[in-house]
């Protein structure tokens, strides 16, 4: 298969993103992407009118998502990719993964309250597209907009991670139902942004080893979140676990995005792509 410049990671206003689907879907075509998938946390909501946008746009399109999942006490992301947004099981797992997420605001906000910053949840409201979508990445939008912080990476260095002010514990998917959910839809599930966990060396391997077991065919190597040298050691995971290879920007604004959509180095050669176990499913 000859190299396609495939972003298979971003998020819209269905999610964390800044831009609607039809905005993603007309700056992927601008930076030369040609296939897409649309990746919005715990939501399949913008699947329709981001496939439409990318057929639109001249661009091949993968159904996609993004679930929180909680493994060794971390959160992890899965990728889902190429499944049928209309599946049931699907729709309700995402619908109760997402369903902490209010009272969880509500509980970050008090925090933040005590440590003197007043008003975040109707704050991180303002930027919210999807009610049922509250994030963090909301909260720090609003910690930004009212200069407690410069950007938003120093917003998860101050506040909203371990150990900080608006940090709330949550348990998210359990990884095998993730799994198979994105299965049983018809779609191959993906390890996300391996490198962005912090899990000790046995932890990263029981993911991958359970993972697998599960039905998990897939990991992102080349992605906005991993540096150069991430991409050979999970260029190597891949070819140790015999996964196949995703790549995607994890694009969410243009204002805080380091990476563009589909401005990234291609998958390394000796990989199989992910996208050739899904020709079936490219619309
Ligand atoms: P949540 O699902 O509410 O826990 O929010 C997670 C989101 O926060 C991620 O998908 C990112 O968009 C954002 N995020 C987490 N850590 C960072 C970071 N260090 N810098 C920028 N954004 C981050
Ligand atoms: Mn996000
Ligand atoms: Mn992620
Ligand atoms: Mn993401």
């Amino acid at each position: 298969m000859p190299i396609l410049n495939a972003d298979l990671h971003c998020h819209s206003v269905v999610s964390d993103g800044t831009l609607t689907p039809e905005a993603l879907a007309q700056r992927a075509a601008a930076n030369g992407v040609q296939l897409w998938a649309l990746t919005d946390h715990d939501e399949v909501g913008g699947q329709h009118r981001a496939a439409a946008a990318a057929k639109a746009q001249g661009m091949k399109y993968l159904t996609g998502t993004e679930i929180s999942v909680t493994f060794a006490n971390e959160t992890v992301h899965i990728v889902g990719l190429g499944f049928d947004p209309d599946d049931g099981q699907l729709r309700d797992g995402l619908r109760a993964t997402r369903g902490g997420r209010g009272a969880r605001a509500m509980e970050m906000a008090d925090q933040l309250a005590a440590a003197g910053i007043k008003g975040a949840y109707e704050g991180a409201l303002k930027y919210v597209g999807n009610p049922e979508l509250i994030s963090r990445t909301h909260f720090a939008r609003f910690l930004v907009e009212t200069g407690v912080c410069r950007e938003t990476g120093e917003v998860f260095r101050r506040y909203l991670t371990e150990g900080h002010p608006g940090f709330v514990p949550h348990r998210w998917a359990a990884l095998k139902d993730a799994v198979r959910w994105i299965h049983e839809a018809g779609g191959v599930a993906v390890i996300a942004h391996p490198a962005r966990y912090r899990l000790t060396a046995n932890e990263e391997y029981a993911l991958f080893t359970e993972f697998k077991a599960h039905g998990g065919l897939g990991v992102e190597v080349v992605t906005g979140s991993h540096t150069a040298a991430e991409y050979l050691r999970y260029a190597e995971a891949a070819r140790e676990f015999g996964l196949v290879a995703s790549r995607g920007s994890d694009f969410h604004s243009p204002d805080e995005s380091h990476t563009d959509l589909g401005r990234l180095p291609d998958l390394p050669g000796e990989l199989t792509p992910v996208w050739e176990m899904l020709a079936d499913r490219i619309r």
